[in-house]
């Protein structure tokens, strides 16, 4: 009897030391390449849907192995284009998340959406598998700044998308990009009355930054100056009725981000998805290695504490203020308040210098 009694109080303490870990799944798949982008994505008209879902099941295998069965907090799919998926495929991998963790009913499950991908009758089908929020990639309210940016859908569709989604009663948040060429501050704030009329519970507004490979870095844009992007910057914080909470997202927030950016671990599910897991006290990336294994790399104390700062100093929250981030930071500088023991910065338009001048 005494031997049983052991062998659970074990289990039990096996049991606790299994981390909660939020989820990211990535869909690296997009019908066409938008004009500005420069995330890790595919074009293509036909992916192939059953070899995605072969490769994120073998990897939830591989993780519970590695970590256990963790309680998720969130679910958050993203991309590439997630709404693209056949919903029979993304209910197959919720229902593999399901017996593998442990997922609450009230886990928030996040999809990004293209509105040129989905329409009612699908996103009801997403959330008949689980979605309770969704994230529409909008970017503009203007038809001519919607074709500059080469999405494929216009304003109109994306309107009447963010209308059924929240006919559909989940939560729902949108994307926009501010900062084009000839854009003035004046227009900027007329998107954002715009967005306010949209009724969302939460947006991330986005600068429009020129990257390298993209087919805009082939154009000589003329690009608003410092100065002016700045201007920008603070008429959407004036302007939206949503609450700035971190240096591009407003409103109620997005609870997977959250929890990332405040170190939280997470594991990343297919290509190009990075990941932070904790076991037994250690820090681990999660990569593939040169010859195609999913493999976890241990992360110095130092290293998880840098990033944690990276993310935590862009939240209006801040970052805790652990013995780690002592360590590493000069902490009491003049640049930052301390509120409820975090480190909060006291202006995000000065965040990337900032960061540079706090590091010992
Ligand atoms: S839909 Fe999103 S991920 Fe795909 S190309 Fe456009 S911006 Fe990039």
């Amino acid at each position: 009897m005494m031997k049983l009694l052991d062998m659970f109080q074990k289990l039990c303490n096996n049991r606790m030391t299994v981390s909660p870990h939020n989820i990211y799944i990535h869909v690296p798949f997009c019908v066409k390449k938008c004009n500005y982008c420069a995330f890790y994505s595919k074009v293509c008209g036909a992916p192939d849907w059953l070899d995605y879902k072969n490769q994120i099941l073998s990897e939830i295998n591989f993780w519970v192995g590695k970590i256990g069965r963790a309680a998720v907090p969130t679910i958050f799919f993203g991309g590439g284009t997630p709404s693209l998926m056949p919903t029979k495929i993304f209910a197959e991998i919720m229902n593999a998340i399901r017996s593998a963790f442990d997922v609450a009913p009230d886990t928030e499950i996040t999809i990004e959406a293209n509105p040129g991908t989905i329409d009612t009758q699908r996103l009801q089908e997403f959330i008949a598998a689980g979605v309770n929020r969704i994230s529409i990639g909008v970017q503009s309210l203007n038809d001519e700044e919607l074709k500059f940016l080469g999405r494929i859908h216009n304003a109109t569709d994306a309107r009447k998308f963010i209308a059924d989604a929240q006919n559909a009663g989940i939560r729902v948040s949108a994307d926009f990009i501010y900062g084009l060429p000839d854009q003035t501050v004046a227009d900027v704030k007329k998107l954002c009355q715009q967005i306010n009329e949209l009724g969302l519970e939460h947006c991330s507004m986005y600068e429009l930054s020129i990257e390298s490979g993209t087919a805009l870095a082939k154009q000589n844009l003329k690009m608003p100056d410092n100065e002016t992007m700045a201007q920008m910057y603070e008429a959407v914080g004036e302007t939206l009725n949503l609450q700035r909470y971190e240096v591009s997202n407003y409103g109620t927030p997005c609870q997977h981000n959250a929890n990332v950016w405040d170190g939280q671990p997470y594991l990343g599910l297919g290509d190009g998805a990075a990941g932070r897991v904790f076991i037994n006290n250690q820090w681990y990336e999660t990569k593939y290695d040169s010859i195609g294994v999913l493999r976890e790399a241990p992360l110095q104390n130092r290293e998880r504490a840098l990033e944690v700062l990276l993310t935590g100093l862009r939240t209006t929250q801040g970052v805790k203020l652990t013995p780690e981030i002592k360590e590493i930071t000069n902490w009491n500088s003049a640049e930052l308040t301390i509120k409820d023991n975090r480190l909060v910065a006291k202006n995000f338009l000065l965040l990337d210098n900032l960061i540079v001048r706090l590091l010992k």
